[in-house]
Formats: structure tokens, C-alpha cells, sequence
């Protein structure tokens, strides 16, 4: 049942670590480095919004998809600041995050605006990342499958899913996001499972698992050995070349 793809998903979010002329650099590296990994790796990006296009050019040319980190939910209008669902597919764009820990927290993203979100999403023809994921309180209060339920149940309740949609799913808890303190691989996975589970359940889909929290070239094995874990959602360790290329390298030794 699980692992269905023999395909490793590593998913690399560049938050705003990275100014245009250095994204550009990245994915041109990137590129160049596609034939060691490309039968064996799924591979996203997802850019600042301002090289978003060309960094989209480069990578398409070698089967790399991109997503925008965050996207608004109207098609066009007067939404000043804002950019589409629909704006980003027509650049290229093939996924999206929707409800990055840092959109729900530093910018007070309801679970309302991800639904919309993942709808405008769906509707552009983008494949949804979703991410779900506790606080620190959350997890000392014993609380977080119920909050994590809370935000699948947001997302997903009474959504008919597109068929042949990928459903991608990143449990990302947000005190291992970006603090170098990562989850418990085997506390991940139990995580995992029960998102797993609840996903099955509210849409029939069976659901493509990261895990995304401080993962690094020295841990990333632990998680992708774990049955529930099909790949990882990186944010750090992802906009620097020689990391990436490590943590592209130690997922390429379990293949072997
Ligand atoms: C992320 O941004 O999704 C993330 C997991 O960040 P980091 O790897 O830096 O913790």
C-alpha cells in the first residue's frame, strides 16, 4: 500500500533566502546536475516570486517543476501586491504550497483562507502541497493530532479531489521549521500515519507524505526509510547547492 511510486519527492522551498541573480544561479546548477538523480528523484522548487519565471524556465527544460511559496485565491482583479493561482500556472508553475506554517503564523493565515487557497489551487490546475503541522504548545499540550486534524478537516471536508491530482501532503511541525531542532523520525512517522489515515478518509485519495522540519544531509535518511514518508519538504538546506546536493545524495543511497 504505501511507497507506490518508487520515486523519492524532494521538495525544496527557498522561502526568501535567495535574491533573483542567486535563484537563477541555484537552478542553473541545479540543472546541471539533473542526469545523477532524474530516474530515481521527483524534484520541486519553489522560488520567490521574483524569479519565479525564469527559474521555471530552466528547471521545466529538465523536467523540474516549480511552485509559487504562496499564492491568492482570486484570479485577477484588484488585489494589489497579490499574485494568482491562475498567474502562476501561466508562468509555468506546476505546484503550490498552501498553508506553509510561516503564512498560518507570521502572517495569520486562517484555515479558512488555505481552503480557499488550495481551491484556487485545484481550479488553476496547480498540484496543492498542503501543509499541517502543531506548535510547540500544541505538542506539550498532547494536542497535536486534534490540531492537525483540524487543519485537514479545514482543507479538505466535502472537496471533491480532481482525478489523476496528486494529493501531497507535508507534515511539517512548526518548532522543527527552520530551528534545526528536527522530529523524532519515529514520532514523524506516527504523525505520518495518522495524517495518512485521516486524508484516506475525508477523500478516498490516497496521499503522497513529506516530511519537511530542519531535515539536513545527516538526518534525511532516517525519515525516507520510514514506510509513511515518501519524501521531504526542505526549506535551508535546500537553497544552498552543496547541501541540497548532499541530502540529493544520501536519498540517492537508499536506492541502491
Ligand atoms: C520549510 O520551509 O518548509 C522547512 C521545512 O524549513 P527548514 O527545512 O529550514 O526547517
Amino acid at each position: 500500500m504505501f511507497k507506490q511510486s518508487p520515486k523519492i519527492y524532494l521538495f525544496a522551498n527557498w522561502k526568501m533566502y535567495l535574491d533573483y541573480d542567486e535563484s537563477n544561479i541555484l537552478a542553473h546548477a541545479l540543472s546541471g546536475e539533473v542526469k545523477k538523480f532524474k530516474d530515481a528523484i521527483t524534484m520541486a522548487v519553489f522560488p520567490g516570486a521574483l524569479a519565479f519565471y525564469p527559474v521555471t524556465q530552466v528547471l521545466s527544460d529538465v523536467k523540474i517543476g516549480t511552485g509559487p511559496q504562496n499564492i491568492y485565491w482570486v484570479d485577477k482583479g484588484g488585489y494589489s501586491g497579490e499574485i494568482s493561482a491562475e498567474m502562476y500556472r501561466s508562468a509555468g508553475g506546476k505546484y503550490a504550497l498552501v498553508g506553509h506554517s510561516e503564512r498560518r503564523h507570521l502572517f495569520k493565515e486562517t484555515n479558512h483562507e488555505t481552503r480557499e487557497k488550495l481551491e484556487a489551487a485545484l481550479n488553476a490546475g496547480l498540484i496543492p502541497v498542503l501543509c499541517v503541522g502543531e506548535t510547540l504548545k500544541e505538542r506539550k499540550d498532547g494536542e497535536a493530532e486534534k490540531v492537525v486534524e483540524i487543519q485537514l478537516r479545514a482543507l479538505l471536508d466535502n472537496l471533491k479531489w480532481p482525478a489523476k491530482r496528486e494529493l501531497i501532503i507535508a507534515y511539517e511541525p512548526v518548532w522543527a521549521i527552520g530551528t534545526g531542532e528536527a522530529c523524532d523520525p519515529g514520532e514523524a512517522e506516527k504523525m505520518h500515519r495518522f495524517i495518512y489515515k485521516a486524508a484516506l478518509e475525508f477523500l478516498k485519495v490516497e496521499p503522497v507524505m513529506l516530511y519537511g522540519g530542519s531535515v539536513r544531509p545527516n538526518n534525511v535518511a532516517d525519515y525516507l526509510q520510514k514506510p509513511h514518508i515518501r519524501g521531504v519538504l526542505v526549506g535551508g538546506a535546500s537553497a544552498k547547492l552543496e547541501s541540497w546536493l548532499e541530502i540529493i545524495k544520501s536519498a540517492l543511497s537508499l536506492k541502491q
